[in-house]
């Protein structure tokens, strides 16, 4: 474990001096195997956690890379507490469904949340500082060392240790919910109706009853907008505890029909309560929920959910689920929840996924860990990516590397290029994981430059 500067530029000297191979890893959350390599020394950062600087006049802040969400909105609240609220600062985005995430890994996947008019995480950083492959100290920010502000943010750990990070914060506020069930054929209108009425945060939860008509179709519309800060929060907001939790992720596998009932009348009950724009951003995760649920269900094998993310073009929408209702149940794919967000295009990361405002649906497939459950659901991630393919789509490449090669250069073209570029940086591929050995396998061997990468003008003004 390192906990400062020092410690990571003596780990990565001794690394190189052993010729040793190093991988990242923050709050372990990634899926494909990104945070670990075989025969690879382990940073882990779990310890660079410290709140650097907070200029309360700019709304910048400067955190160790190693900090993870709930320490650094606890700190926001707690320095601000006295400070009326229209003058408060909060992060504007982070992952919802997990929050012991670190600023870290959340840059090496350029992350996104909720927002319904927000690109990825990119956009809300102003500048980190990284130890490259030499053990150098770099400063990266639009203006300096910009190539490698693009390369490592979505760079999956692949170009250094990001030792602190600069990140833009957003004026506070106070958001009310607003909750109603919806189709998803009228999704699209829907949202952009909510974007006009000035919604900050929205998403669609959608029902996983494949007995039920509601399957992929119906869910519940929940959006947030900006509400006057003088409006009282409520001390006793109505909220799930672990309990309602731990017996919700029972019912989304034993009985869907009823957990959508219960779920969506929850969240029905709840519209028009206040929330503070940050923390009700944050989630409660029942880490190793499935080894009980395993038990609870009389499962004879061990069984997880593994989470996709598919992107379409947003007026797709209805029709790519109408595809994928059909595909699961003709396939018996056990989906367990799912919900749909919006994208906003994002043209500063090299390995962008966000290449155009899409529509993003998140499924949790239920996979047995046989061979053959693998495997079962592997097809389904490749199906439903060739779904998305053919409208103009794509996925995200952070959850896990069923992909194939094709699916992987047609979505990412730029990755061969990406690869060339990460041994320009790291010549002996000091930095690396299982994930990457995967794609170095699988698109490395192309030395042609194929892809020809669009230049950016940045906005100097922007990030100043
Ligand atoms: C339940 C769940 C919900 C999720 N929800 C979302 C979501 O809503 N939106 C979304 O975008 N993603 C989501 N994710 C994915 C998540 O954002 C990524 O997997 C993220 O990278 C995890 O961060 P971590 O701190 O756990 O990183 P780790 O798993 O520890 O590492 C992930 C990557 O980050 C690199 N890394 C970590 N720290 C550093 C550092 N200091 N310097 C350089 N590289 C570093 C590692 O090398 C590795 O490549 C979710 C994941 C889970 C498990």
């Amino acid at each position: 474990m390192v906990d400062s500067l020092e410690a990571i530029v003596a780990t990565v000297t001794k690394a190189v001096e052993k010729n040793q191979f190093i991988s990242i890893a923050g709050g372990r959350h990634a899926m494909g195997c990104q945070q670990f390599g075989t025969d690879t020394i382990l940073i882990d950062t779990t310890r660079l956690n410290q709140v650097l600087s907070f200029n309360t006049a700019t709304g910048m802040i400067e955190v160790e890379a190693g900090i993870q969400w709930p320490k650094l909105i606890d700190y926001l609240i707690e320095t601000q507490k006295n400070v009326p609220w229209p003058q408060q600062w909060g992060i504007a985005q982070k992952q919802t469904g997990a929050d012991r995430l670190s600023i870290g890994g959340s840059l090496a996947c350029n992350a996104h949340g909720r927002g319904l008019k927000m690109q990825p995480l990119i956009a809300d950083v102003d500048s980190f500082s990284i130890v490259d492959a030499n053990g150098k100290f770099l400063k990266c920010s639009r203006l300096e060392n910009s190539e490698l502000f693009r390369l490592a943010i979505g760079g999956y750990g692949l170009f250094g240790v990001i030792y602190s990070v600069t990140m833009r914060l957003t004026p506070r506020q106070k958001v009310e919910r607003v909750v109603e069930l919806l189709t998803v054929d009228k999704l699209p209108k829907a949202f952009e109706e909510r974007i006009q009425a000035g919604f900050l945060y929205g998403d669609f939860q959608f029902s996983t009853d494949d007995q039920s008509d509601d399957f992929l179709y119906r869910g519940v519309f929940s959006c947030y907008r900006p509400v006057d800060p003088a409006i009282p929060m409520a001390e006793a907001q109505k909220e799930l505890s672990e309990d309602n939790w731990s017996h919700l992720y029972y019912l989304s596998h034993a009985d869907k029909a009823e957990a959508f009932r219960q779920y969506s009348s929850y969240y029905l009950s709840t519209s028009g309560q206040i929330y503070a724009s940050d923390t009700h951003q944050l989630s409660i995760y029942l880490d190793n929920y499935h080894h009980e649920l395993d038990h609870d269900l009389g499962s004879e094998e061990q069984a997880t959910e593994i989470i996709t993310e598919i992107y379409v073009p947003r007026l797709e929408l209805p029709s790519f689920l109408a595809e994928v209702r059909d595909d699961f149940r003709a396939n018996k794919v056990n989906m367990v929840y799912g919900t749909i967000r919006l994208i906003v295009q994002d043209e500063e990361s090299f390995l962008g996924w966000a290449k155009q405002s899409y529509a993003c649906i998140i499924f949790n497939i239920n996979t047995v860990h046989t061979p053959a459950g693998l495997e079962h659901s592997a097809n389904a991630f490749r199906r439903l990516i060739d779904m998305a393919i053919k409208r103009g789509g794509s996925y995200y490449l952070t959850y896990h590397t069923y992909a194939t090669r094709v699916q992987v250069e047609t979505c990412y073209p730029q990755f061969a290029e990406f690869i060339r570029l990460k041994r320009l940086y790291d010549p002996e591929e000091r930095f690396q994981s299982n994930w990457y050995r995967h794609y170095r396998e699988m698109l490395g061997s192309q030395e042609a430059n194929t892809y020809s990468v669009k230049p950016l003008v940045w906005d100097v003004k922007a990030s100043n």
